[in-house]
């Protein structure tokens, strides 16, 4: 079978409310109610979904389904711990199909007036950004970046760096180069820096598949 599909089945099949996961979102019980429906939408939208990966349709496809079903989801119903919940188990089913749903469900856990707050103080954050590196990633290929806030001539390569991947948490081993006196990363965290007076690029690589290796 397709292996899009058996994670998607993998992941429908899944207690999403054992003592452990509820744990994980400060959460002591679950309304059975609430947790029927949470259950229901979610499986119907994986059944929407293995049936277009089976057709292998677009995805835009998929993320029409996607945001019909959590649709279904009314904020109000749920207490910010139970949001927790169903924000996470849903970000994970769209990272499945590699869909972005980020925006949708930063809106509904944020709530309309918090999501533009956050959404201005981003923009704004982003004005500063002078120029943009983009990666991509070694094991889900999606893009990861660096967003060069301050280029100065005289800042010489010193560094190589370890991030991970936003998107599958896979390690990266990345090189900026010289000149960058300010950035941030984007859809990636930063996890180590090896510098180069210390690890010639062997080192590094050889480093960096330990990391790979250990931090599992
Ligand atoms: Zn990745």
């Amino acid at each position: 079978m397709d292996t899009l599909i058996t994670r998607l089945r993998e992941f429908q099949l899944r207690d999403k409310f054992t003592k452990a996961e509820l744990t994980k979102f400060e959460l002591s019980s679950f309304d059975s109610t609430k947790r029927d429906k949470i259950d229901q939408v979610i499986s119907e939208c994986v059944e929407r979904l293995v049936e277009e990966v089976s057709k292998k349709r677009s995805k835009k496809k998929k993320k029409l389904i996607l945001r019909r079903y959590f649709k279904k989801f009314q904020r109000k119903d749920y207490t910010p711990e139970e949001r927790d919940l169903v924000y996470e188990n849903y970000l994970e089913l769209a990272k499945i199909v590699k869909v972005d749903m980020k925006n949708q469900l930063d809106r509904w856990i944020l709530g309309l007036e918090l999501y533009i707050a956050f959404k201005t103080m981003m923009a704004y954050a982003k004005r500063n950004i002078k120029e943009t590196i983009t990666y991509n990633c070694k094991n889900c290929e999606e893009e990861f970046y660096i967003h060069i806030t301050k280029r100065s001539s005289d800042i010489p390569d010193v560094t190589y760096d370890i991030v991970q991947c936003s998107e599958c948490r896979e390690y990266n081993l990345i090189d900026k180069g010289a000149g960058i006196e300010s950035f941030r990363f984007g859809k990636c965290d930063w996890v180590e820096q090896l510098e180069k007076s210390r690890f010639s690029e062997e080192q590094a690589i050889a480093r960096f598949e330990q990391v790979k290796l250990f931090r599992k």
